[in-house]
């Protein structure tokens, strides 16, 4: 498979597209017809198919501290039934984002797109060879998909990505906080679909450490995509200390995020993604 490293010169030439001037989120923007199907996974684990091209974001399917931190219910997909992957897409290094346990599990011959060279040593030292950091506003093509690193905000060094191909073209917002980027990205690409983390976990003295339902919905909105579906909002603490720390911390739901964007903007469509359920733009 043909996969080129591009300059971000080149990058933004590929992708600058034209903007319709329709308002935002206005439904009568042409039809995409480039197939796409997104399946969660669950938490940031999300399979993105487009234009045949099959990539993983953030996988997290094991439990990395001993039952401490786990997903709430069942993972959508097992590790074993995932499909052949073309990209694996890493917004972070954080264990809900890049699980090494199961990594070294996957075929190490696939490409790894990760936002910083810390990570990258990690990954390499389970044996995958093609790994590539991207910075950001550079690119990379996996087959005839577009992979853009974009700016985030987070605890750790983190990139949001924009993967496109043909007339789609899908934010992958990790598990950033609101950042003012997002209306350059919503003017640099056309979006089809962007998943945002809703969880608002927050810190004493540091703050707000991902997006609430309240700053993705206003993410959406500046972002201009036409759908928009949450993810990062379920996750389970076991140990009866942690639950006690983290209470009142993460505070975002689905629920909440999609009656916030309906206030906002009645446009863009939400879709709420159970793990294993899928959303095609058919
Ligand atoms: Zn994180």
């Amino acid at each position: 498979m043909a996969e080129t490293k591009e300059s971000s010169v080149v990058a933004s030439r590929v992708l600058r597209k034209e903007r319709t001037q329709m308002p935002k989120g206005n439904t009568a923007r042409k039809k995409h017809v480039t197939p796409l199907k997104i399946t969660e996974v669950g938490h940031s684990t999300m399979l993105i198919e487009m234009a045949g091209v099959k990539i993983l974001t953030d996988p997290w399917f094991t439990d990395p501290i001993l039952g401490i931190v786990t997903h709430p219910h069942s993972i959508g997909m097992r590790l074993e039934d995932l499909p052949e992957l073309d990209a694996i897409l890493i917004s972070h290094g954080h264990f809900d984002h890049c699980d090494l346990k199961a990594m070294a599990q996957m075929d190490k011959s696939t490409a790894v797109i990760v936002p910083e060279e810390k990570t990258a040593a990690r990954i390499r030292k389970l044996g995958y060879s093609e790994i590539t950091v991207l910075t950001k506003w550079e690119s990379r093509l996996v087959s005839r998909v577009c992979v853009t690193a974009l700016p985030a905000g987070h605890l750790a060094p983190e990139c949001t990505y924009v993967i496109s191909s043909g007339d789609s073209a899908v934010f992958f917002g990790g598990d950033t906080r609101y950042i003012k980027e997002f209306r350059r990205i919503g003017e640099t690409f056309d979006l089809t679909v962007a998943l945002l983390p809703v969880n608002g976990l927050s810190f004493p003295l540091i703050g707000k450490v991902v997006m609430d339902a309240v700053d993705a919905a206003e993410a959406a909105v500046q972002l201009k995509t036409r759908v928009a579906i949450p993810i990062h909002y379920n996750i389970s603490l076991t140990v009866p200390f942690l639950k006690r720390l983290f209470d009142g911390r993460v505070t975002g739901t689905a629920e909440l995020f999609a009656a916030e964007l309906k206030r906002r903007n009645r446009y863009v469509k939400v879709v709420v993604l159970n793990p294993g359920e899928s959303w095609e733009n058919t």
